[in-house]
């Protein structure tokens, strides 16, 4: 027999790719396949679907009868209302980043200030926004539920109803540290159309036999929940030891650290997801990669960073933005962005803008730290930003812990790892 293997797919705001990994974590096989959607909301859920299964397809079929599990992460709040009778879609997908303001004041009067779903594009604001305009009406019946992108992916391929993970539910009001629904959302009329909610990676049941024998899958295959897009792109680092983090050096600058103590801060953006008996606690900043590339090109970026001195300091003291508004490490909408003064060199000004971000994720672990986050010991770097050595050197000496460059970053490998997760935990499975 070949060895166990562990698939991962990711559904993330472009595209969806795969990863099938083995214990050790090598990776056997990858791919992706852009959407196609087509006509109304309906047309992306079709498109999933397509994607989905074409991604099973491209796995090389000597492969496929020796995967022992499967998850699936999806964009966070991209929500679904689906039949449980038929199978049919109701309503949506509603994608992650759609807004429905009109559900607002109501979540409002029901959940605490602040709330994560107290915001219009949470899953809440989705769910109470066809509730008031479909739902309540009855037109649904009591047949109708509710699924977020993950779910219902995984749904296509194990069969089974009403199932989710604790990362994705955060935004429809699960409480992660009771592993409940709180009492405010349980009260409310929809209330039944809420999945049952596990931890990410728990194994659901085996792989639907249309499915297995289409795609010559094992009929011991089980799936497992998913997680969001980017706690998946979190778990590709393999880190997960309080006090470790990965920072993403993208267009922006997004910071992740794994703490013993569950950390919120609605003022800078800051929240907590679990990670079973952990946190991972986030922030984001609008400083990063954006900025850089409306100043040079990337074969500019490295030629002038062959130029620049790590163990220096730069005296410059910018704060660099794409555009004015800032969330994280400070609260302030009306920031302006700071480049000037501007030297002579290009290299010395490039010096000190990557040391200006370094000092702004420095006082985002420390803010972190100061709201009550274990302190930081060791950063992965995720991003355009990860390939750059100088930069690299220069935050080490600025943050003071390690830093290195994360070897895997896509959301698909974090995925497979949670297969793997599940595979471990799949005693008992109902097949
Ligand atoms: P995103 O997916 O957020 O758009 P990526 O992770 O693809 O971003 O990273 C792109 C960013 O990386 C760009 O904004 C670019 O400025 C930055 N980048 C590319 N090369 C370098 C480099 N050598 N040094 C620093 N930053 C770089």
């Amino acid at each position: 027999a070949g060895t166990p293997l562990y698939l991962g797919i990711d559904f993330g705001t472009s595209g969806a790719r795969y990863a099938l990994i083995d214990r050790q974590g090598a990776i056997h096989s990858e791919g992706k396949r852009a959407y196609a959607p087509v006509g109304d909301a309906a047309g992306w859920a079709s498109s999933w679907r397509a994607a989905l299964f074409q991604l099973l397809d491209d796995i090389p079929p000597a492969h496929r009868p020796f995967i022992s599990s499967i998850s699936i992460d999806g964009t966070s709040a991209t929500t679904l209302i689906v039949d449980s009778e038929t199978g049919e879609l109701l309503a949506g997908p509603f994608l992650y980043n759609e807004s429905f303001p009109d559900a607002l004041p109501a979540v409002e009067s029901i959940a605490p200030a602040n709330h994560t779903v107290c915001s219009a594009s949470s899953t809440l604001c989705k769910l109470v926004s066809w509730w008031n305009t479909t739902g309540a009406a009855g037109g649904a019946g009591s047949a109708a539920v509710l699924m977020h992108q993950s779910d219902w992916l995984l749904w296509l391929l194990h069969g089974r109803y009403g199932v989710s993970d604790y990362n994705n539910a955060l935004k429809v009001g699960y409480d992660p540290e009771a592993d409940a629904y709180p009492s405010w959302l349980m009260s409310q009329p929809y209330a039944p159309m809420l999945p049952s909610v596990r931890a990410p990676g728990a194994p659901i049941a085996v792989v639907k036999d249309d499915v297995c024998s289409q795609y010559g899958l094992s009929k011991e295959c089980v799936v497992c929940t998913g997680t969001t897009d980017s706690i998946a792109a979190f778990l590709a680092a393999g880190t997960t030891e309080p006090g470790r983090a990965v920072t993403s050096l993208g267009s922006t600058m997004a910071i992740k650290l794994v703490s013993e103590a569950r950390v919120d801060d609605a003022r800078f953006g800051v929240y907590s997801h679990r990670l079973d008996d952990t946190w991972l606690v986030g922030g984001a900043s609008n400083t990063g990669g954006a900025v850089l590339r409306q100043l040079f090109t990337d074969g500019e970026l490295v030629a002038l960073s062959r130029r620049i001195d790590p163990a220096v300091a730069s005296p410059l003291e910018y704060y660099p933005l794409p555009r004015k508004g800032e969330r994280f490490p400070v609260s302030d909408p009306d920031m302006a962005p700071r480049l000037q003064p501007r030297p002579e060199s290009d290299a010395e000004y490039l010096h000190g803008i990557l040391e200006s971000i370094a000092r702004i994720e420095a006082k985002g672990y420390n803010l972190l730290r100061e709201l009550g986050a274990t302190a930081v010991e060791e950063v992965f770097t995720a991003g355009g930003g990860a390939q750059n050595d100088r930069w690299t050197a220069i935050r080490e000496r600025v943050l003071g812990v390690p830093v290195r460059k994360a070897e895997q970053t896509e959301a698909a490998y974090g995925a497979a790892l949670l297969a793997l997760k599940g595979a471990d935990r799949r005693v008992g499975v109902p097949s």
